[in-house]
């Protein structure tokens, strides 16, 4: 096992991975930006060093001043968390040749499914379903591009192949304005991942997004746990988490289950990862695309299967065997995961950074609220306006939503605009209570668009 961990990220998800790493007696180095210097994540590890200046270019994406935090601390594993250098191949790459373990899967894992259009062929040699789409870029000077639209049909959908946050996505409703939402996905692309390249997807009416939480071991063992229903999304970004699914049978569940595995078998995976996919409302199911590394929303798995995710994934990382198969796990309860973001809900979800004064987190039976910020923090303008994840736990979905209202309602977090309201509502909206909700709930029936 490791002996010390350097957490090559910041905000909950650092805090979260201190957290783990103590439980299993690991020392841990918290890097951080100069506006980091009060943050949580530096208060909470053994030892901390400074990176470089706030742009997260310059710090928490600096290679070079990563490792050689790492060299000068003695860490032997760095956890990458989510963002930032998390799905970096050249990363995963050098600490390799630097003799530091990446706590994640390997280089060629990363690579295979973080171009989305060479994820897509190699899910169809896999005989995992994907949505019909292009075989590979589409260019708006390109003629065929009608063609091609016209047979997959309309609408259609205009993607990044370096993708990620919702970004570089147009859909495309007729043929006038396909070459112009081409060409605007490629700009915004560009300037997301620095790689224009966007292709073309059928686009899948009033989608369910249904993604697996998958773990693999060094010796070709690959499980998955039960499914989490991301559908509440505002711009294709996740707001609201549940598990399991109100929306597929236990039939489909073990389906697509299989289904996750085959795809994270096909690229020899191990540690955690997650397999995304789109169900339509007849039921069908569609690969989307695979996180090679832990998500934002992990504890609602963690609360109904009893499983730590980010032991789990340090544990494989060492070369540890999976101790456990998907037909050992049972489903305890419902859980549901709101994302607290410091924006203003009524001005466009403008990011709302600033010192916050008091605060209050909520608590009680079935609540768990991962969380970085505290009274007098001031949160930078510089990196995602993520501040607190609450996740509520019951016997009955009923039972986490009602507890879930509570806990929005016991929060109070003054000095900054935060969402919590917005999730209140969502919690009380009856469309929702029903438990059919798509990709579009949010636009439909909370802002009424
Ligand atoms: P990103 O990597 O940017 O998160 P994803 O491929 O995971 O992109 O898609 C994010 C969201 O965009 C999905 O959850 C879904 O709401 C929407 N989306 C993506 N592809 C399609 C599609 N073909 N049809 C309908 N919605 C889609």
């Amino acid at each position: 096992m490791f002996k010390k961990i350097l957490i090559a990220n910041r905000g909950e998800i650092a805090c979260r991975v201190i957290r783990a790493s103590r439980e299993l007696g690991i020392k841990t180095v918290a890097i951080h930006s100069e506006a980091d210097k009060t943050s949580m994540h530096v208060k909470m590890a053994d030892e901390a060093v400074c990176v470089g200046p706030a742009s997260a270019s310059e710090s928490y994406l600096n290679i070079p001043s990563i490792i050689s935090a790492a060299e000068i601390t003695g860490a032997d594993a760095i956890h990458p968390g989510y963002g930032f250098l998390a799905e970096n191949t050249y990363f995963a790459e050098v600490c390799e040749t630097c003799g530091i373990t990446f706590i994640g899967p390997k280089k060629t894992s990363i690579e295979k499914m973080g171009d989305k259009i060479e994820a897509r062929k190699l899910m169809i040699k896999s005989k995992v379903p994907v949505v019909p789409g292009s075989d590979g870029p589409v260019s708006a000077d390109d003629p065929k591009i009608f063609e091609l639209a016209k047979k997959i049909g309309y609408p259609v959908i205009i993607k990044a192949t370096a993708g990620g946050g919702g970004k570089g996505m147009r859909i495309v409703v007729s043929e006038e304005s396909l070459k112009n939402a081409i060409l605007m996905a490629q700009t915004e692309a560009k300037a997301a991942f620095g790689n224009p390249d966007v292709y073309m997807e059928k686009y899948v009416e009033e989608p369910h997004h249904i993604e697996f939480q998958i773990l693999g071991d060094v010796h070709g063992k690959v499980v998955y746990l039960p499914e989490r229903d991301c559908s509440i999304q505002r711009r294709h970004q996740k707001l609201v988490e549940e598990s399991p699914s109100p929306f597929i049978s236990d039939s489909l569940r073990k389906k697509m289950g299989k289904a996750a595995k085959s795809a994270a078998e096909a690229v020899g995976y191990i540690t955690v990862g997650t397999v995304e996919f789109l169900v339509d409302k007849h039921m069908n199911f569609y690969f989307m695309e695979m996180n090679t590394r832990i998500q934002v929303e992990h504890p609602i798995t963690e609360t109904i299967t009893g499983i730590d995710l980010v032991r789990e994934q340090i544990r494989l990382a060492a070369g540890e065997k999976l101790s456990f198969d998907s037909s050992d796990i049972k489903i305890n309860g419902h859980s549901i995961e709101c994302r607290i973001n410091a924006e203003d809900p009524d001005k466009d979800f403008m990011p709302s950074p600033g010192k916050i004064g008091h605060l209050y987190l909520p608590g009680g039976p079935g609540i768990r609220v991962d969380s970085h910020v505290y009274s007098g923090y001031t949160i930078p303008p510089f990196y995602d306006s993520l501040i607190a994840k609450i996740i509520a736990h019951g016997e009955t979905r009923q039972e986490a939503i009602i507890r879930m209202s509570r806990a929005l309602k016991e929060t109070h977090i003054e000095g900054i605009r935060n969402t919590a309201s917005l999730h209140s509502k969502i919690m009380e909206n009856e469309q929702f209570h029903n438990g059919i909700v798509a990709t579009d709930f949010l636009a439909k029936h909370v802002f009424n668009k």
